[in-house]
């Protein structure tokens, strides 16, 4: 499509129509902001930009971002190893830390399972957590004793995400329990309020 724009600004709006929740009009004020911005915050913006994946790795235990092998949650002595919350993203781990609730460690998914578009368990890190649940259960924790809390969103991919993982965790004698309602249907974790999701936490229930 041409564009009436300039080649570099019409660059930037199309980079910026890619990101998720960005729509075309949406990107094209993004671009005019920058382009009335000094220099300097143009290129804070860039730097940060540009190093946004620098140093930073999955963790590889859980899959949460991290500076190291391992994340600081899988780090901590502190947490409950018999303890896993499954979640989707990132953001997720964030918004449950900020309940202050959750002494457990964490598995992120990095997404979930979707038939209809094409992601199936290789896409994401879900066989991942039946190995990292073997491997905590080698290591001496009683099976009665361990927990997976699977804390997906309430969309019919988060339904079909942790019936697949309540089948694949269920012979290994574990605890899998799913947290409760309070979160609105289709709602995302990461949008919840600390109470809301402190409730739904804490009214988790078994998942059978
Ligand atoms: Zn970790």
């Amino acid at each position: 499509m041409s564009s009436f724009l300039p080649e570099s600004i019409q660059k930037v709006i199309d980079e910026f129509s890619r990101l998720p929740g960005i729509g075309p009009k949406s990107a094209q004020r993004l671009a005019m902001y920058l382009l009335h911005s000094p220099d300097l915050r143009v290129n804070d913006l860039a730097s940060a930009v540009s190093d946004v994946k620098v140093g930073l790795r999955f963790c590889e235990d859980c899959f949460n971002i991290s500076e190291e092998d391992k994340c600081r949650f899988c780090l901590d002595e502190g947490r409950l190893k018999n303890q896993l919350c499954v979640v989707e993203e990132i953001l997720d781990v964030i918004a449950l830390e900020k309940t202050g609730q959750f002494k457990g460690l964490y598995h992120v998914l990095h997404g979930v399972l979707s038939p209809v578009d094409g992601i199936g368990p290789e896409q994401i890190k879900v066989d991942e957590l039946n190995k990292r649940v073997h491997l905590i259960l080698s290591e001496g924790v009683e099976p009665a004793k361990m927990e997976v809390i699977i804390a997906t969103n309430p969309s019919l991919e988060g339904e079909t995400t942790a019936m697949y993982i309540t089948k694949s965790l269920k012979p290994l004698g574990v605890r899998v329990t799913r947290i409760a309602r309070g979160l609105p249907a289709g709602g995302d974790l990461d949008y919840a309020d600390e109470v809301t999701l402190t409730r739904a936490l804490q009214g988790r229930l078994e998942y059978t």
